[in-house]
């Protein structure tokens, strides 16, 4: 039993279209899922973790680690993704490890000493880069131990990671290196995706699909970085520059889907595109893609569009075959 209603799950969904497209749900701030227990949706397709690091921690790790304790990042990590991996359980949640930039990690407690000033910190030292470098290294274990203790002690196998700003398979396999070394290993439960998010990786597909169980487009920086316009720029977005529709970036989400369908790997999207511009999640699901990750707000209307878009794609299938014959 679920929800504020106490309606179970499986009776919430069945209150809505069936889709074979998996519509999953953003979330940032774990204990609001309780307002949200009575949507539709099929797991957490985007558990950004920045939230919980700023709100309850307000540590830097590095300072928790130099003041010897770093268990209060842990723990506290765990107990906020252990909310919505029980709230939810058994649907998936994927957590995404942090995606801070520096100016971000500089405004948390002690954050001063550990981060360099960056001229472009959209471009600089986040992400996956964050995580294989020598400083950054022992943070990444904690955020690791965190999803560990999630899923080995407190028993939620639901709990799958997501790299955010991969730019590269080497610096990723040193990350999976590291996650491995703490323990924490791909298997058929425990589902390692990245963020497709810089270009290199559309371009490169066939290479991260060898190491990787599936992709998140992260359309809010992949049509950043695509078309070249900085998505805070409130100029270039007047002038229409900054536009996940283009027709650039979409043609990127379409190579992605088929090249990573030719590795069985699956794609999924979490970026704001799908939850604001109905096109776009035609345009997805006509694509292919496995599964839509929207805002709270947009979980029913999506839901009954893709629901509809699946329909006349049958549609189109059967008439298509009755000119045939
Ligand atoms: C994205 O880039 O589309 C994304 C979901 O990540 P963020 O907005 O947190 O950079
Ligand atoms: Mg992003």
């Amino acid at each position: 039993v679920s929800g504020i209603s106490g309606i179970s799950k499986e009776t919430i969904l069945s209150l809505y279209p069936v889709t074979a497209t998996k519509i999953y749900m953003n979330l940032g701030q774990p204990d609001v899922i309780n307002k949200y227990l009575d949507l539709p949706f099929d797991g957490i397709g985007l558990m950004r973790i920045e939230f919980i690091v700023s709100e309850w921690i307000k540590y830097h790790p590095l300072y928790l680690i130099k003041n010897g304790k770093p268990e209060v990042f842990v723990d506290k990590l765990a107990e906020g993704i252990s909310i919505v991996a029980s709230a939810i359980y058994p649907r998936p949640v994927v957590v995404r490890f942090s995606d801070f930039k520096t100016n971000e990690y500089k405004r948390l407690y002690g954050g001063d000493e550990f981060e360099p000033d960056e001229r472009n910190p959209m471009l600089g030292w986040r992400g996956v880069s964050r995580y294989i470098s020598k400083q950054y290294e022992p943070a990444f274990r904690l955020e690791v131990k965190a999803i560990r203790k999630v899923r080995e002690e407190m028993g939620l196998k639901n709990v799958w990671v997501m790299f955010p700003f991969v730019r590269t398979s080497w610096e990723l396999k040193k990350a999976i290196e590291i996650m491995e070394d703490e323990g924490l290993r791909r298997n058929q439960e425990f589902k390692v995706w990245i963020m497709a998010e810089v270009p290199s990786v559309v371009i490169l597909a066939d290479e991260f699909s060898k190491i990787v169980d599936g992709y998140s487009i992260g359309s809010n920086d992949l049509a950043q970085l695509t078309l070249g316009v900085d998505r805070d720029s409130d100029l270039l977005a007047r002038m229409g520059y900054y536009d996940e529709r283009d027709p650039a970036v979409l043609k990127g989400i379409k190579t992605l889907i088929s090249v990573a369908h030719k590795y069985g790997k699956t794609v999924s999207i979490c970026g704001q595109a799908p939850s604001v511009y109905p096109e776009v999640v035609e345009f997805l699901v006509r694509a292919g893609i496995d599964s839509i990750s929207v805002n709270p707000d947009a979980v029913i209307s999506v839901r009954r569009q893709v629901a509809s878009v699946e329909q006349k794609i049958l549609l189109e299938g059967l008439s298509k075959n009755k000119r045939k014959s």
